[in-house]
């Protein structure tokens, strides 16, 4: 484990994130979304040309995106940066209803979904605002998992599990005192 006096190892270039936005996914949202990882996570992040939609990861008869297989795509160029896909479609996995994002834990890439982002109170529509809220929250998270962070139970915390969009509105958009020391570490191990 590191220890605290190990602040002068910090001087290193940060790894770069890839924002992957597939098909005609909000350009806005991806933008959001990749100035909140550079702000909150200190990476440097760019937003990429949209790939086209995983047509090979639609499940049909749920008329869902498998966020594994397109997990798999994301990570399978050697030495690319870190990658996180943006959909627009709902994504699930063979034994969950829908998640809102899915990440491979100190992997290389995570993937989210803004399709749910939306839903309000009582089957309403939020506005434009928190949906781009939630979405940064939920890209902060399966990014942090990707870089090795695990769930936490901290009131607030980023890295609380959310089973839907209105958990995502119980939490800061930053990450407890304890995730953000184990964040710095595994930014050190990551140089
Ligand atoms: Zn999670
Ligand atoms: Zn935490």
């Amino acid at each position: 484990m590191g220890s605290e006096s190990d602040m002068s190892s910090r001087v290193m270039l940060p790894p770069q994130v890839e924002v992957v936005p597939f098909g005609l996914v909000s350009s806005t949202a991806a933008q959001v979304v990749a100035a909140n990882l550079q702000a909150l996570l200190e990476l440097n992040v760019l937003v990429v040309q949209p790939w086209p939609e995983p047509a090979h990861a639609l499940v049909a008869a749920r008329g869902q995106y498998d966020a594994g297989l397109i997990l798999k795509d994301l990570a399978a160029t050697e030495g690319a940066p870190l990658r996180l896909g943006l959909m627009g479609k709902d994504l699930c996995l063979p034994f969950l209803t829908y998640v809102l994002g899915e990440s491979q834990l100190g992997g290389r890439a995570a993937v989210m979904s803004l399709h749910r982002l939306s839903d309000g109170e009582g089957g309403g529509r939020t506005t434009r605002h928190l949906m781009l809220e939630r979405a940064a929250k939920v890209g902060l998270h399966e990014i942090a998992h990707v870089l090795g962070l695990e769930h936490c139970r901290a009131a607030g915390c980023l890295m609380k599990f959310s089973a839907g969009p209105a958990g995502l509105d119980r939490l800061r958009m930053g990450f407890c005192p304890v995730c953000q020391r184990e964040l710095t570490r595994l930014k050190i191990e990551l140089a």
